[in-house]
């Protein structure tokens, strides 16, 4: 029977783990945590992400490791990868956890980026608002998710306060992108290199947290956003989901950052494709055939953020998925989403309208 070792048991690693139960697989996941929320679902091996014992009892379990989150020691994967089958690959791995490097890539693949700079010392933030114009945003360069560990700058009093907090760490400088629409891609490439992309999704989020998204089957903005991600595909000799987060700015997308992991703006896939996000990881980190991407009619998620809704007021709504994480509430943790699915546009936006009109 195939394994599969999952870094990290959280709501991605539950997702992937109900995935791959049809298709008969079995999942171990590594997590510190003494209850992580895909330990319900999988066997669970407590210790932390780089425990060099934890990692070789995950070795000897699984046929092939992944990941689903970012923020995991590199060392420890690339000492397992001497002896285990590890995908996405570990440069792609690399790339994505540190800002600048992240953003240096996409330029030199020709992916436009808002404008950014390293600031390495007191000056390079004094000289920002030269370079990148006002407002613009300080970031650490590593562990930022969500929105946390940075700070949109506006005056000079905000670049003190930013300092006074970030300073300790590397940090990159962005430029403020006034943009009219975020949106994020999500691609599958199996290791045999064949490439296919959902329909892109149009993202709201809340305090730099994801809150909504919606499939936009069609877009007009496909085409760039699927040579983008394209690039960074065959770059990297990518093997399994990766992300690319967006900015649409009069119809010129810029990109934010990619994760190279299932996502989460690509939750609606359970139910609005052919093929979910988390089947087709499972299908390409197992050179198995890719399933059909093609949307399901149209579709949208609502994640929920620190507590969940009554589930009988959520599932009485017609076209509405519930998905909970059997997560404790706590204020800003994403413990459950929703997708709305209809099979025309208007009739999505009625449901989608009643059921953000329910929620507390
Ligand atoms: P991040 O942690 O980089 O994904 O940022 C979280 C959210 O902050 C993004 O989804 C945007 O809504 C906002 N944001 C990040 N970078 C920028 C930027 N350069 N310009 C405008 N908004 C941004």
């Amino acid at each position: 029977m195939t394994t599969i070792g999952i870094i990290g048991g959280g709501q991605l690693a539950r997702m992937l783990a109900l995935a791959g139960y049809p298709l008969g697989l079995r999942f171990v996941v590594l997590d510190p945590a003494p209850d992580p929320c895909a330990a319900q679902l999988c066997e669970h091996i407590q210790a932390p992400y780089d425990d060099p014992d934890a990692l070789d009892r995950l070795a000897e379990r699984c046929d092939v490791i992944t990941y689903e989150f970012e923020n995991v020691s590199l060392k420890g994967l690339e000492r397992l990868s001497a002896q285990a089958v590890i995908h996405p690959p570990l440069a792609a791995l690399a790339e994505s956890q540190d800002r600048l490097r992240e953003k240096t890539l996409f330029q030199k693949l020709d992916i436009p980026t808002p404008r950014f700079f390293a600031i390495d010392n007191r000056q390079d933030l004094e000289n920002a608002p030269q370079i990148l114009g006002w407002p613009f945003l300080l970031k650490t360069r590593r562990f930022g998710y969500d929105g946390k560990g940075q700070a949109l700058i506006r005056t000079t009093a905000d670049m003190e306060a930013a300092w006074e907090t970030l300073a300790e760490q590397a940090l990159i400088g962005e430029s403020f992108v006034p943009f009219q629409r975020e949106l994020s891609i999500i691609a599958v490439r199996s290791r045999s290199g064949r490439t296919t992309f959902y329909p892109v999704s149009e993202n709201v989020h809340k305090n730099g947290i994801l809150h909504l998204s919606r499939s936009r089957p069609n877009d007009s903005q496909t085409g760039q956003a699927e040579s983008h991600i394209r690039r960074l595909l065959e770059h990297l000799d990518y093997v399994g989901v990766l992300a690319l987060e967006l900015f649409d700015v009069h119809g010129r997308l810029l990109a934010n950052e990619m994760a190279p992991r299932v996502h989460n703006s690509g939750h609606w896939t359970i139910e609005g494709a052919e093929t979910s996000q988390f089947e087709n990881h499972l299908r390409a980190i197992l050179d198995l055939p890719l399933g059909s991407t093609e949307p399901v009619g149209y579709a949208a998620l609502v994640n929920f953020i620190g507590m969940l809704p009554n589930l009988t007021d959520v599932l009485e709504q017609a076209g509405v998925h519930g998905h909970y994480y059997a997560k404790a509430e706590r204020p800003g943790r994403k413990v459950g989403h929703t997708t709305v699915r209809a099979d025309a546009e208007n009739t999505l936006e009625d449901r989608l309208h009643h059921l953000l009109g329910q929620l507390p």
